[in-house]
């Protein structure tokens, strides 16, 4: 009989359009693996849950074909050696994991490509060099055509599984605490609820999305898909053609979207250490704060702005927060608070299900003025203004200030926070005041 291959699923955690599955499958009997090391596993609590229900939804899905995923804990290169030796394997497909992690050395891996438009990496200017701006990225993107997605791969199992871990010992959820009913009542998870997430997101609101997508009092108005891009739920690249196909208004603001993402990774590519250092090193002489108490403030949505509490709350329940919010909170922190934007992004690591190191360094650093492309430094968003523009009726605020929000909220969160979900603290800062001491920060820094 031919000998089985491992198929490590990384973070592609789906049949469909799955190059590395494919592979295995046209050489013979496949082994669905997954291996839990501190390498391989995100850093979050959020994001480690949302990788255990992920896995378990594969698992249920692979038992229904007859087939199962093997999961083993330990050091990835020695781990998987282990099972080379125990199945007699020829090969372990993977689909290349950038950016969450590193592909061990010295095993017989075959790497598929990552879950992209285009493979991080391959896109350069004219001179050859790595594009550092959004829109040329994107007009040269654009400019190609995107690979069609593959069919659902069959898995066929072999004549002797290994030993895996029992599905109740994967344990990934155990950092959430009480927080992990809270965020399950959220979560949609597995490739079947993505795919129905994105057939309902064409349907209803891709011809909005061009207005919609700014509005967090329309929960529907986005997609909703990031945490599924995440853990390679579903493809990009399915996304994508699935949208082009649809065709009509907001289909190209929506394919620029996941443009971003792109960029995001090749960025990310050529600069590996994007997550901790400023991207544009003119920045290192800023005189940014270290974590201090309004930050904590910031983290336990007590810092008496509205629209910051709001969606500091939301991350904290749902494991998501809007985009528009994403860059008022993250705004707020780096500017009014004047606060280091890795303590923002260390705060995200850890409570975001869609958490990608790429994305997140480089909004992170899009909004606090070091990164690529970034907003101006002395572009200051006013959370106020931005909150009656972009949720004019309040009911986002309200929801989590006031309603149902709230209660969840005081629920998922830390008793040692002792949160009286409805209580409202005074500002930690005016916000003429600190946009004032943030414009003086970096007029000094600039001379
Ligand atoms: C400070 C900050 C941190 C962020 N951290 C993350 C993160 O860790 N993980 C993450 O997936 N996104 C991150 N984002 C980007 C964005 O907020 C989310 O991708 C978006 O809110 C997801 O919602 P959606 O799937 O409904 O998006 P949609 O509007 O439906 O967009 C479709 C897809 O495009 C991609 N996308 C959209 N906007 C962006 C963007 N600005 N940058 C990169 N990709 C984008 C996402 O994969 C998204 O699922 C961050 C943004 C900010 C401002």
């Amino acid at each position: 009989m031919t000998r089985p291959s491992l198929w490590w699923v990384g973070r592609d955690l789906r049949l469909a359009d799955n190059p590395a599955l494919s592979a295995a499958a046209a050489a013979g009997p496949v082994i669905p693996v997954a291996v839990l090391d501190d390498a391989t596993v995100p850093p979050g609590a959020a994001a480690q849950w949302r990788l255990g229900q992920s896995m378990h939804s594969l698992d249920a899905r692979l038992r229904d074909l007859g087939s199962r995923l093997v999961v083993r804990r330990g050091d990835a290169r020695t781990t998987l050696a282990g099972l080379l030796a125990d199945t007699g394997a020829q090969a372990i497909h993977l689909c290349d994991p950038h950016p969450f992690f590193a592909v061990p050395q010295g095993l017989p891996l075959v790497l598929h490509p990552a879950n992209n438009l285009m493979a991080s990496g391959t896109l350069a200017t004219g001179a050859g060099t790595p594009y550092r701006r959004f829109t040329p990225f994107w007009k040269s993107l654009r400019a190609r055509p995107i690979a069609a997605p593959l069919d659902t791969a069959p898995v066929p199992a072999p004549a002797d599984w290994p030993a895996g871990l029992d599905p109740a010992d994967w344990d990934l959820g155990a950092a959430m605490n009480r927080g992990a009913a809270v965020l399950a009542r959220h979560a949609r998870i597995g490739e079947a609820a993505a795919r129905q997430r994105l057939d309902a997101f064409l349907a209803d609101s891709l011809s909005a999305y061009g207005t919609d997508r700014d509005r967090p009092d329309r929960p529907l108005g986005t997609s909703g898909l990031s945490d599924a891009l995440a853990l390679g739920e579903i493809s990009a690249r399915s996304i994508w053609h699935a949208v082009l196909d649809r065709g009509g208004p907001g289909a190209e603001t929506f394919l620029s979207e996941l443009g971003w993402r792109d960029f995001a990774r090749d960025l990310m590519r050529h600069s590996p250490d994007m997550g901790r250092q400023n991207w544009n090193r003119d920045w290192d002489g800023f005189p940014w704060q270290a974590d201090n108490p309004q930050a904590e403030a910031w983290r336990r949505a007590q810092t008496g702005i509205d629209m910051v509490d709001a969606g500091m709350r939301e991350m904290y329940v749902t494991g998501r927060m809007h985009n528009r919010v994403r860059m008022i909170a993250a705004s707020f922190l780096t500017k009014h608070l004047l606060t280091d934007w890795r303590v923002g992004t260390r705060w995200f690591d850890d409570t975001l299900i869609d958490w990608d190191p790429a994305s997140n360094a480089m909004n992170w650093q899009w909004v606090a003025g070091s990164g690529p492309d970034a907003a101006p430094y002395f572009r200051v968003f006013n959370p106020d203004s931005q909150g009656d523009r972009f949720d004019p009726s309040g009911r986002y605020r309200a929801h989590w200030l006031t309603g149902p929000g709230a209660d969840a909220f005081a629920e998922a969160a830390p008793r040692a926070w002792r949160v009286d979900p409805r209580r409202r603290p005074p500002p930690v800062v005016t916000l003429a005041a600190g946009r004032q001491r943030a414009l003086e920060a970096y007029a000094i820094a600039r001379r």
